[in-house]
This record gives C-alpha cells, sequence and structure tokens, in this order.
C-alpha cells in the first residue's frame, strides 16, 4: 500500500510518499513560495536529489508537480497516480468536531471550512490540499488528521478559560492545543520504548521546535496542554511570546495607541527568544552568544528553559505524578544544554539526567541516569508517519 502525506502550509506543501509494507518513505518533497511564480520544489527519492524552480500559482499546482515529479520515467517511484492507494492529509484544526483522524467526505469538508475562523492561515491551505486532490485522485481515499483532535480528551477543567460562558458556548474560545500527532506519535513510541502499555503512563512530552508546546498524557490521553485557543499560548518559543498577563494588551492598545495587527505581530512575530536576545529566534545563535557573555541571549535562554520547567512542574501535580518526560523536535532532540537546564536541580523529585547519556546523539533514547525514578527520553517525533499509519488503519482493508 502507498500512502501519500501532504502537509499543506499557507504557502508551502510538502508530501512523503510511504510504502505501508515497509514503512520506508519512498520519495519526498517540498514545494516553497506557493501562490508565486518563483516557487521552488525539492525532490528526494533515493539518491536523487532535485530542485526546480518554476511558477506554483496554488495547491492544485503544487499537488501536480508533486505528482508529476513522483511519476517522472527517469526519478519517479510509481507509474501513475494509479498506484497512490490512499492520501493523508495534514489539518490543522478540527475545533471539537473531530477527536481522531476521520476519512474525507463532503461533511468533513464543511466541518473543516466551518473551522477555518479558528485558523485562518493554515485550515485554507488544508482545505485547498485536498480539494486539489479530490480533483487529481477523485475515487482514491483521503483521510484528515488533526492537529487538535488528540487533545479533545482534556477535561472542561482544563480546556475552559474562566471567561464567561457565553464566550465558549456562542464563540467556542476555549482551549484546543495543538502539534496533537507529535504529542500522540511520541508517547506511543516512549511506551513502546519503556516496554510498557501507554495506558500504564503518567508522560508529559515536550515538543519543543520554533513553536513549542508541552501535553500532559495520563493512560494515553492528553489531559492538559500549553497552547490554548491558538498557538500562541504557553511555553516562550522562538518568536512567540506564550502565556503572558492578557491586561498586557490592552495596555499597548490603550496606552501606545498600538493597533490589533501591530500587537498581532508582536506576540507572534517579534517575541519570545528573538525579542528578548534581540538577535535571533534560534536557539543555536541565542546559545552561542550566551556562551560568549551576551547577557540578553542568556536571559532568553534562562526564561525559555524556566517556562518549560514550570510547565513540567505543573503538569506533574496535575497527573498526581509523572513516570517519564520526553522531548522531541528541533530543541528538544538537539539541545543538550537545554534539556539539562529544564529539568535541573530535580533531584528531590527524582529526576535526574545523567550527562554523558544526554550529550549522545541516535533515535529513541533515554538520557536519565540509573537512579532516576523518572524517565527521561528524546524521541524524534515523526508526524508524517503517524498520518501514514492513522491512513492505513482507517482505509488500510
Ligand atoms: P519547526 O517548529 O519549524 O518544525 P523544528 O522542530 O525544526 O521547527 O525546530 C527548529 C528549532 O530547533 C530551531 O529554531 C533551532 O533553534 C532548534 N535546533 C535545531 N538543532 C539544534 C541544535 N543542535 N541545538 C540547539 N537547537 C537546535
Amino acid at each position: 500500500m502507498n500512502v501519500l502525506v501532504l502537509n499543506a502550509g499557507s504557502s508551502s506543501l510538502k508530501y512523503q510518499l510511504f510504502n505501508m509494507q515497509t514503512g520506508e518513505v519512498s520519495a519526498k518533497g517540498v514545494c516553497d513560495r506557493v501562490g508565486t511564480t518563483e516557487a521552488l520544489h525539492v525532490y528526494e527519492a533515493g539518491e536523487v536529489e532535485q530542485e526546480e524552480q518554476l511558477s506554483l500559482l496554488n495547491h492544485l499546482e503544487a499537488i501536480k508537480a508533486a505528482v508529476a515529479a513522483l511519476t517522472h520515467p527517469h526519478h519517479g517511484v510509481i507509474q501513475d497516480l494509479s498506484e497512490i492507494n490512499a492520501i493523508g492529509h495534514r489539518v490543522v484544526h478540527g475545533g471539537d468536531y473531530f477527536v481522531e483522524s476521520v476519512v474525507i467526505d463532503d461533511e468533513v469538508i464543511a466541518r473543516i471550512e466551518e473551522c477555518v475562523g479558528l485558523a485562518p492561515l493554515h485550515n485554507p491551505a488544508g482545505l485547498a490540499g485536498i480539494r486539489a486532490c479530490v480533483e487529481l485522485m477523485e475515487g482514491t481515499p483521503q483521510v484528515a488528521v488533526f492537529d487538535t483532535s488528540f487533545h479533545q480528551t482534556m477535561p472542561a477543567k482544563a480546556y475552559r478559560y474562566p471567561l464567561p460562558t457565553k464566550y465558549f458556548e456562542d464563540l467556542k474560545i476555549r482551549r484546543y492545543g495543538f502539534h496533537g500527532t507529535s504529542h500522540r506519535y511520541v508517547a506511543q513510541r516512549a511506551a513502546e520504548f519503556l516496554g510498557k502499555p501507554v495506558e500504564d503512563l503518567r508522560l508529559i512530552t515536550c515538543h519543543l521546535g520554533n513553536g513549542c508546546s508541552i501535553a500532559a498524557i495520563n493512560k494515553g490521553k492528553s489531559v492538559d496542554t500549553s497552547m490554548g485557543f491558538t498557538p500562541l499560548d504557553g511555553l516562550m518559543m522562538g518568536t512567540r511570546t506564550g502565556s503572558i498577563d492578557p491586561a498586557i494588551l490592552l495596555y499597548l492598545e490603550d496606552y501606545q495607541g498600538m493597533s490589533a495587527e501591530d500587537i498581532n505581530k508582536l506576540l507572534n512575530k517579534e517575541s519570545g527568544l528573538l525579542g528578548v536576545s534581540e538577535l535571533s529566534n534560534d536557539l543555536r545563535d541565542v546559545g552561542t552568544a550566551a556562551k560568549d557573555g551576551n547577557e540578553k541571549a542568556q536571559l532568553a535562554i534562562d526564561m525559555y528553559a524556566y517556562y518549560a520547567k514550570r510547565f513540567i512542574g505543573s503538569y506533574t501535580f496535575a497527573m498526581g505524578a509523572v513516570d517519564a518526560i520526553v522531548f522531541t523536535a528541533g530543541v528538544g532532540e538537539n539541545a543538550v544544554d537545554m534539556r539539562q537546564m529544564m529539568l535541573e536541580g530535580l533531584e528531590e523529585q527524582g529526576i535526574i539526567i545523567d550527562a554523558e547519556l544526554n550529550a549522545k546523539r541516535g533515535g529513541d533514547r533515554s538520557i536519565s541516569a540509573d537512579e532516576s525514578a523518572v524517565k527521561v527520553l528524546v524521541i524524534p517525533t515523526n508526524e508524517e508517519l503517524m498520518i501514514a499509519q492513522d491512513v492505513k488503519s482507517l482505509v488500510g482493508s
């Protein structure tokens, strides 16, 4: 079975073709600057790696470019589209409609459309990808996998905000949470790694990339997560503030005359590591500057670690205890010093990192000391594989 996994962003399209017999990726690619006449398509299959600049005015054209590469007589990996047995789409927002991945039909498309207001940059791209596939590969089963659905198991006390109830009932303002596919994947892998059923574990999973979120996963179900109504909430991130006192926004509006658009840009694009360090949103650059004695960079790093430590602490209490803490994504998988800082001084809580193990690179691994009651794991995320597996389990037979 061949499954095409598509991740359509506002101006990009990423794709991977999985052979589900082997679980391997046969080919993959990225189209950037979709919507322009100067898009870039990078395609990889085995030894082949090629780049082309071309006009891709919309997602349909990007998917056509992907399909042309996949079926190319020389570097393609399939003869024609009939060899794609099913398609999996990453969709950012499923609102409170979708608690798991679903086979796409007209009703599902209508629901995803209803959620556009909740994810105005992302859901239209996902819909464009779905519609393009309907046009190009009519009859091929399609599955939607939502970033939000894994967190639909949160109890109301975790997902409600203390606003008047009508804001929840009429406007659906609540915590949704994101990165759900990644949290679900690493939780599953963590259970496999520990050789225990996920139902026997209390996990805290830390997805730390450009966007960052932490989830509390009790018995395999998300019971709380740091991103909220939008992906701006929670942890300090590359360019996003994470949680701040909401009255700061009123102050900026009333006393500094900033518009909603200015404030949106400030909170999403100009803050976080970049804003505090005044250098970069990339933890590597900020880390290097801090080591060279740059005080703003050092503070940015200290705050970034402290925000995460706070969430790890509060989720431990929320679940009563924690069996394993899992790090994933760009920072979580690679930033040795940052992992150490986030869990520093927690020996009394039974959380002890082994410095030597922490410094090692590799795939799924444990970095906690033998005497650490809480396991600390690093598990590289693989959202595309999780999507492909969902597709297989929904339409594989
Ligand atoms: P995205 O959220 O865009 O998918 P990634 O998961 O790729 O992002 O994470 C990107 C971040 O990972 C970068 O901002 C960078 O700071 C961080 N990162 C990657 N490699 C390292 C490393 N070796 N040390 C520290 N940080 C790293």
